[in-house]
């Protein structure tokens, strides 16, 4: 990745709305044709972010570059870089076509040009048929599309999405999951998208930015924030994990109930600190009958099953003061049939498995 073009080059941006401190010296580079997810809790400055981009937003510290160019003061109409809006800002009184055209004809580009990249953004786009209807005859999905196609149009360096696929239902919004990621595949063009969702952006982007509080929490591939989290934060936010927080004792931790627990030590420890364990879910194995030699063993009981097709989620309430664990397993495969609510068990883990994080609290 590292070879690949950069386009936009964010530098120690600080963003503040008054006492509010929304970007605090933020620094990452997006590339060429990457489709770049931020992702984080509401409130942690994605959509600043992606204003700051597009230029809605003037930053009190940092600037930022566009194939090399310091962009910062550039007003928001100069930039090349487009940002997709919400589907109410179609105008209704014109036909998919028109919509679609309206960005080139303000451009005064000629005729033959306009009539060609709209034909080709309406194929891309799957709108052949519906080429003449007006917004209020479309579908929610179908107006996403239109506005893809508008912001597609006009050729931009970079193209940025807020959100884009929020109003939608759940199962149209898996769709248009799947057909955001081939239309920016095929176009080649780099998008820059905000999520809260992190299924959404692991199932979309190449390289997720989680961002906390205006900071970044980790930037990576999907594979890389889901299987090794630098932090307990990227840790949490991803995915299910499961935790067991206690002190750190040589590279393990010590846990009530359950003692000295091992892992892959991510960040220092501190001796007598507390540190904190973290496990998937799909890393833990369910034994009825004591502890599984070589590997990490803590004892429970099976509280509840929870279906989800052909995994079932088995949560384990455990002593002292812990969180349940959840557990995946798989009900098609006979040896896990003794599994059933009540039963005791040993959820066990290889030392590999799990991750070790210092509290950031101390
Ligand atoms: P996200 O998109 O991740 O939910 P935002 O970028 O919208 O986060 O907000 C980041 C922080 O900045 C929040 O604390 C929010 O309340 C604050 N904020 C956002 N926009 C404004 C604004 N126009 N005026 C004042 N505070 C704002
Ligand atoms: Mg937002």
């Amino acid at each position: 990745m590292n070879d690949r073009k950069k386009v936009l080059q964010i530098q120690n941006v600080t963003k503040c709305y008054g006492d509010v401190r929304a970007l605090n010296d933020v620094s990452f580079d997006i590339y060429e044709n990457e489709f770049f997810a931020l992702l984080g809790p509401s409130g942690g400055g994605k959509s600043s972010l992606l204003r700051v981009m597009a230029g809605f937003e003037d930053v009190q510290q940092g600037c930022l570059l566009l194939d090399g160019e310091d962009i910062t003061r550039m007003k928001p109409n100069h930039r090349p870089l487009n940002m997709m809006f919400q589907s109410y800002a179609l105008f209704p009184h014109m036909s998919v076509e028109r919509n679609i055209a309206y960005g080139l004809e303000m451009e005064r580009l000629p005729k033959d040009e306009i009539n060609r990249r709209v034909g080709e953004m309406i194929a891309m786009t799957q709108l052949d048929q519906i080429r003449h209807r007006k917004p209020h005859q479309l579908s929610g999905g179908q107006r996403q599309r239109v506005a893809l196609a508008r912001a597609l149009v006009k050729h931009p360096r970079v193209l940025l999405l807020d959100e884009p696929l929020g109003a939608l239902d759940k199962k149209l919004r898996g769709q248009m999951q799947l057909e955001l990621k081939r239309i920016q595949d095929e176009i080649g063009i780099t998008f820059v998208i905000v999520t809260h969702d992190q299924e959404e952006a692991l199932v979309m982007a190449d390289r997720v930015a989680i961002l906390n509080e205006g900071e970044i929490a980790q930037i990576g591939s999907p594979k890389d924030v889901y299987d090794f989290p630098e932090n307990l934060f990227a840790a949490n936010f991803i995915g299910t994990m499961n935790v067991l927080s206690g002190e750190a004792v040589g590279d393990k931790v010590a846990v009530a109930d359950y003692g000295e627990l091992g892992g892959i030590a991510v960040q220092p420890l501190s001796q007598g600190k507390r540190a904190t364990l973290a496990v998937r879910p799909e890393r833990v194995m369910l034994s009825p009958n004591g502890r599984i030699d070589g590997r990490q063993n803590i004892r429970g009981t099976i509280q509840t099953l929870a279906y989800h097709g052909l995994d079932v989620n088995a949560h384990i309430a455990l002593a002292g003061p812990h969180e349940s664990f959840v557990v995946r397993v798989t009900t098609t495969d006979p040896a896990q049939s003794w599994i059933e609510k009540g039963k005791e068990v040993w959820c066990a883990w290889e030392e590999k498995d799990a991750r070790i994080f210092a509290d950031p609290s101390g």
